[in-house]
């Protein structure tokens, strides 16, 4: 099945104005002429409006870290999946290990945070994986799968078609360890069963998995290589343009 990879960037709580002006035109300009896969930015919030006037006319696309599912409303600091969409964001990052582990973020929470981001044209870019303790005990796959469904298997089918599933051991975020080609292989492949299970072989077939933790332009190539690895969320290698832009031309294929 051919999908289209993504090469998608979470900048996290990161870098300057400034900096982030010049790492977005280092990739924009270092980006190849064959553009085969999506590339996908997600800086702090406060920059998107910036950024998005820097990516007009590249092939580069605007994303937000998280956001609430309310509309507006008494929810001091937070910012809307409708006010991302309105200033033209197109991927919105849900459920972040980050974002579930320092922020409580629940299954449930995350599920209204999708379907705010469906209702408001913008990709969910979902996140899910298991702790270290957790693979530990050979319990990851259980823990995957209850957080699939309780977050996705309510969405129609048209619905989960435009999903981005990202997985993220959490063991392997920020940390240098990467899963190795074949533990997210068979990570992956595991997702798209349960995708399968749900939603049939068909419309499994076309979602996007990709893998997140440490990655790096030297372990890109292999990751991105597996048959049910469609890419990948890069935290601390995305704050470089050339590993960043070495990350793009693996999933550039
Ligand atoms: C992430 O934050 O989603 C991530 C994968 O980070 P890192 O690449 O730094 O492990």
């Amino acid at each position: 099945m051919n999908r289209k990879k993504i090469a998608a960037a979470n900048w996290k709580m990161n870098l300057s104005q400034d900096e982030g002006d010049q790492l977005i035109q280092d990739i924009i300009a270092g980006i190849p002429g064959n553009l085969a896969c999506e590339v996908v930015i997600a800086p702090p919030a406060i920059y998107l409006t910036q950024m998005i006037k820097q990516l007009e006319g590249t092939d580069l696309q605007p994303a937000a870290q998280n956001c609430h599912p309310e509309v507006s409303g008494a929810f001091t600091g937070e910012i809307s999946a409708a006010m991302f969409s309105r200033i033209g964001v197109k991927y919105c990052l849900v459920g972040h290990s980050e974002r579930r582990q320092l922020f409580d973020e629940s299954n449930q929470f995350i599920r209204e945070k999708v379907d705010a981001i469906l209702e408001n044209q913008m990709i969910p870019v979902f996140c899910c994986g298991e702790s270290l303790a957790l693979r530990q005990r050979n319990e990851q796959n259980d823990f995957v799968r209850l957080q699939l469904e309780e977050s996705l298997f309510h969405l129609e089918e048209e619905q989960i078609r435009k999903v981005v599933v990202a997985y993220e051991p959490i063991w392997a975020i920020g940390t240098g360890v990467t899963a190795s080609p074949e533990q997210a292989q068979e990570m992956h492949a595991f997702i798209r069963l349960m995708l399968t299970g749900r939603y049939g072989q068909t419309t499994s077939d076309t979602i996007r998995i990709l893998y997140g933790g440490s990655i790096k332009s030297d372990n890109a190539s292999i990751l991105f290589s597996q048959p049910d690895v469609d890419g990948g969320l890069v935290g601390g290698a995305s704050l470089n343009a050339s590993s960043f832009l070495s990350i793009i031309e693996a999933a550039n294929t």
